[in-house]
């Protein structure tokens, strides 16, 4: 399959309350696909008495699902896998339908989710506590306990892949999962909440709740909810991480980025051209690790010829996918043109560049790239969220990284160079939870854990990997004595 397909009828998302599928009674909400501007889908909200009783029988779920052994619980998870694997085309379609990105995109996408659902599974053999003998017939063991009912928030620009950092660890360890997926995109979360039940995962162990900033309040200040993780943009994660603190839950709510790269001299200049273009056009920009300010460190004209060049050839409605929404194509207009009002220069203009394909009334931008930002402009600090780089000149490496330094994200930042001691300064001084060498979107694999820093995560721990694990779950302390021991023993 090649081209995305278009459905023939509406497709309807309705909620998933206690293994049932229903209409949320709230307000409707239509599904628009970025290629062609189309209503694809329909969902509506979940209302406050919808959210009560979806939650109250989560929390009954997750007490059977929390008695059921781990290694029974990961059985339901390989054969959740085997059919994700089967039925990987038509959700890579669901997603391209609904988030606008190409169909490898979409594929990618799946891939990295279960990469994090393989994680989940080797749990079982890498996680089984640890017991040992502190002094003379006392036992002290750790025991990794369920938190009860979690909830999850996401965003439109991973359907799957993001939801997926966190449904197979949060499920595996024992939890019953409460999910508000993206308005924009719930077509994905209904395939994967059909996929799970197939799988037999017992009802009430996954909830979906549609719906947007009502759905996400009310699940939040529901007091079975122990937990609470987000994805999406800064300003919300702040709000989500306040309101669920504010209820002494734990929150871990990860943010926007302005990610920086940094460009040196000596970097090979294919695979910087590949590294950095691929990076700031993939997913169309709207991806959290997404190359958005390239800091160029000297004389580096040649390295940025190979991305205009690379940059060029990513054509759209084929290589490169459509940017969610009629408003965000019109806001990155408008910053494209504030950058050239501040004294940037075009290389490469995507505006009104139109889509390979039959994509009348889709929502595109080609890949934008503006020389000579300035710093302290819209171009150079602002989270554009689309295939725009912003090139920033600079002297030498202190000064690239004091910008970097001093943004106010903290999501990625890379660099590109043959020398290893300066890309050892660039990993010691970023101030980012992850950085590349050489790689232009440095996501970490498992079993490393993917976060950022700064305002681009609100908490503590990651979201996915070995570092997510003390979040989704309680350590519980169990110390035994079955013997009077006749010698001194200080443990009563
Ligand atoms: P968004 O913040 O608009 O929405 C995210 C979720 O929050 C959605 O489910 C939405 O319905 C809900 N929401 C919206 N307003 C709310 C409110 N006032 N209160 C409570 N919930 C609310 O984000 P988006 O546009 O869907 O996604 C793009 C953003 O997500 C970008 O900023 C991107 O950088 C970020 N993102 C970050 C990561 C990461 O790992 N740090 C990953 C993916 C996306």
């Amino acid at each position: 399959m090649n081209k995305v397909e278009f459905p023939k009828d509406t497709i309807q998302c309705p909620n998933l309350i206690g293994g049932e599928w229903t209409m949320g009674k709230g307000d409707k909400i239509e599904v628009f696909t970025p290629y062609n501007g189309s209503v694809v889908g329909l969902t509506s909200a979940a209302t406050k008495e919808e959210v009560t009783v979806a939650i109250s029988k989560a929390n009954e779920a997750a007490k059977k699902w929390k008695a059921t052994p781990l290694k029974e619980r990961t059985q339901t998870m390989f054969r959740f896998r085997d059919i994700l694997i089967r039925d990987i085309d038509t959700i890579a379609n669901t997603i391209s339908l609904e988030s606008g990105k190409t169909l490898p995109e979409s594929r990618a996408g799946v891939m990295k989710g279960l990469e994090v659902l393989e994680f989940a599974l080797s749990l079982q053999n890498l996680d089984g506590g640890g017991k040992m003998e502190v002094s003379r017939g006392v036992h002290c063991e750790y025991r990794r306990e369920p938190l009860g009912v979690v909830a999850s928030i996401t965003p439109f620009n991973f359907p799957a892949m993001v939801p997926m950092w966190t449904i197979p660890i949060a499920i595996t360890l024992g939890n019953a999962y409460v999910w508000k997926p993206s308005e924009k995109t719930p077509l994905t979360a209904t395939l994967i909440g059909k996929s799970l039940l197939e799988a037999g995962l017992p009802a009430g162990v996954l909830t979906i709740l549609n719906g947007q900033v009502e759905t996400v309040n009310e699940i939040i200040d529901n007091d079975a909810v122990k937990a609470v993780g987000f994805v999406g943009s800064s300003k919300i994660a702040k709000l989500v991480y306040q309101r669920a603190t504010s209820h002494g839950k734990r929150a871990l709510c990860l943010g926007g980025a302005k990610n920086h790269i940094v460009l040196l001299p000596d970097a090979d200049p294919e695979m910087a051209g590949a590294g950095i273009a691929d990076s700031f056009t993939g997913c169309a920009g709207q991806r959290c690790m997404a190359a958005s300010v390239l800091l160029a460190v000297g004389e580096v004209d040649k390295q940025i010829s190979k991305i205009v060049e690379r940059a060029q050839s990513t054509t759209i409605g084929t290589k490169m996918g459509a940017i969610i929404t009629k408003e965000q194509v019109e806001f990155l207009n408008k910053a494209i043109d504030a950058a050239v009002a501040d004294g940037a220069k075009l290389l490469l203009d995507g505006r009104g560049m139109k889509p390979e394909g039959n994509h009348e009334g889709g929502y595109w931008l080609g890949p934008t790239i503006l020389d000579g930002v300035k710093p302290g402009t819209q171009a150079a600090i602002t989270e554009l969220f689309g295939p725009v780089i912003s090139i920033v000149r600079c002297s030498n490496l202190s000064e690239a990284l004091e910008i970097e330094n001093t943004n106010e994200y903290g999501n990625a930042a890379s660099v590109f160079t043959n020398n290893g001691a300066l890309a050892e300064i660039v990993s010691q001084n970023a101030s980012a939870g992850m950085v590349g060498v050489n790689i232009g979107v440095p996501v970490p694999r498992e079993p490393f854990s993917f976060g950022g820093i700064n305002e681009s995560k609100f908490g503590y721990g990651d979201i996915t990997g070995a570092n997510s694990l003390n979040f989704w779950s309680d350590i519980k302390k169990v110390t035994t004595k079955w013997q009077m021991q006749n010698d001194h023993n200080w443990m009563s």
